[in-house]
């Protein structure tokens, strides 16, 4: 798979989110600037909430994305909009050394499943292969905050179902995808 398709869906769905806050509000003078601290623009619609924890999980995703950007690149600026954030991002880190590179993609595909499972598309951690047993069966734990193994003979120390974060799931992720690369490059 290309980087790019992570990317475009990671893009596809910030944007969704950013699209349901809009909704809820026009945006003051800065309010376009979606990484700035402005105060934010008024309510749109009075009688829709406005949704700030959705306003505040955007910004934070995409703020992590300039930070680790620009600890690359410092001179990278902002990402024009918000669903440029990954495209933007891999442009200013497309020469950087490899290991920056791959946690991009990391970050951009670690975004591309806590934005599908924020807005309530929890299917996204099956796909993936427990990193502990290998085998399929993962399910995501909404209160733990964790992908959880569904074998039974997969357990941790504590003798619970093996878990793992979004961002364990993501590096494996990745790094078998760089690995089929390498393969297919040779
Ligand atoms: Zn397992």
């Amino acid at each position: 798979m290309a980087n790019g398709d992570n990317e475009d869906n990671a893009a596809t769905l910030l944007w969704e989110l950013h699209e349901y806050i809009q909704e809820r509000r026009i945006s003051g003078p800065e309010g376009h600037s979606y990484i700035s601290s402005a105060p934010r623009g008024t309510v749109a619609h009075p009688g829709l909430p406005y949704d700030s924890a959705t306003d505040d999980y955007v910004r934070a995703s995409v703020q992590e994305v300039v930070e680790h950007t620009r600890s690359v690149n410092p001179d990278a600026g902002l990402p024009p909009r918000v669903q440029d954030t990954y495209a933007w991002m891999r442009e200013h880190t497309e020469h950087a050394p490899e290991e920056d590179q791959f946690r991009s993609e990391v970050i951009a595909y670690r975004q591309s499943l806590e934005h599908a499972i924020r807005i309530g598309d929890d299917k996204v951690v099956r796909p993936h292969r427990c990193p502990k047993c290998r085998t399929f069966g993962l399910m995501w734990m909404a209160a733990a905050s964790k992908a959880v193994c569904t074998n039974t003979d997969c357990s941790n120390r504590e003798g619970l179902s093996s878990r793992f974060t979004l961002a364990r799931l993501a590096h494996e992720h990745v790094t078998a995808r760089k690995k089929l690369r390498n393969v297919s490059a040779t």
